[in-house]
């Protein structure tokens, strides 16, 4: 029997990353970080929109996988919605409403899931990554954007094509201005791009968010200044989330993530003192660029499982059909014997 493989699709702004697991390594029981049979990285191309199907088909090809692919998993940026399959709205991408999940199948003619990048990275997260095994958890990747994406009670949270967007929380109004039409959200003051720009005004020179993490451990004034700034209003808008979602673990990722315990540990401390004796857990994701598609991976694995559960239903109910015409055939059984029964009568009786 040939070998099937499950295969993940992170569709990004600037480029597609697509990697496949054997299926038995991306089912439920996974391992911890399961090694890809094959991974691949492709530019996006700009007419993306008008030929995803295509597009992902081209991307699954790329892997050159000799397994079979039973199913595929997609996940886009912006603005997105699980359960019609419809990727709302992205800026970056310029799709208004594109049926992915029709698409996607209709260009590959296997199984297909879909979700959201970041809601993915968390999937990804905890089926093969460093929140494996928790139920209640707040995703917060700190890159170029800054969005949230929540496990609680083990289920991921889909709630309106808006849900997770705490990147676009105003944390300071007269700040600078945001890709969203707003000035001095979350993402334009604590994101790790943010933080590049703001470090690079202070010191004059164009530099990253890593240059400022290593200044903050070089203990300079104004690094630590800025840092501290930035923890402050992460804190002050992720603090109601885990609160009202009762999360155990905030799990940062992104760019910004790469500083470790230099973050991690001021998150902890200012949430003791913004959520007092309750203790969340601050750590750092571990699967890196990969989470969102091998969040696409298991997306796949549970599209494929509720394939098989709708097709144990359809067999339930034929089942239940057959048993029916049985009875009904009994029945009519029954009701031949009766005049046979009334012609023996008959007989008797003449
Ligand atoms: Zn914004």
């Amino acid at each position: 029997m040939t070998q099937q493989a499950l295969v993940g699709v992170d569709v990004g702004g600037t480029r597609i990353k697509v990697v496949a697991l054997a299926r038995g390594a991306a089912d439920g029981t996974a391992t911890q970080d399961p090694t890809p049979l094959a991974e691949a990285v492709l530019p996006t191309p700009r007419d993306i929109g008008s030929r995803m199907g295509e597009v992902v088909r081209e991307a699954v090809d790329a892997l050159h996988v000799e397994a079979s692919v039973a199913a595929i998993g997609v996940v886009v940026p912006g603005l997105v919605e699980e359960r019609s399959g419809l990727a709302r709205y992205s800026a970056n991408l310029g799709w208004r409403d594109l049926p992915v999940v029709e698409h996607v199948r209709a260009a590959t003619g296997v199984e297909v899931g879909f979700g959201h990048d970041v809601r993915a990275g968390l999937l990804g997260e905890s089926r093969y990554g460093a929140a494996r095994l928790r139920d209640d958890v707040l995703f917060v990747p700190l890159g170029t954007g800054v969005a949230g994406a929540l496990l609680s009670g083990g289920r991921l949270v889909l709630g309106s094509e808006w849900t997770g967007e705490i990147g676009h929380v105003v944390v300071d109004p007269a700040g600078p201005p945001c890709g969203c039409g707003a000035r001095g959200c979350l993402e334009v003051v604590a994101g790790a791009a943010a933080l590049g720009r703001a470090w690079s005004e202070v010191t004059g020179q164009r530099v990253g968010a890593d240059d400022l993490a290593h200044a903050v451990a070089q203990g300079e004034k104004r690094a630590v200044a800025l840092w501290q700034h930035a923890v402050r209003v992460l804190t002050d808008v992720v603090a109601p989330v885990l609160a009202g979602a009762g999360s155990r673990l905030l799990l940062l990722g992104g760019g910004l993530s790469n500083a470790g315990s230099l973050l991690t540990e001021p998150v902890t401390e200012r949430l003791r003192l913004l959520m007092p004796g309750r203790e969340i857990e601050v750590a750092v994701a571990s699967l890196g660029d990969r989470a969102a598609a091998l969040g696409a991976v298991a997306l796949a694995a549970d599209a494929l499982a509720a394939d098989a559960l709708a097709a144990d239903a359809l067999a339930a109910d034929a089942l239940a059909a057959d048993a029916l015409a049985a009875d009904a055939l009994a029945d009519d059984a029954l009701a031949a014997d009766a005049p046979a029964r009334d012609t023996v009568g008959a007989e008797e009786q003449s």
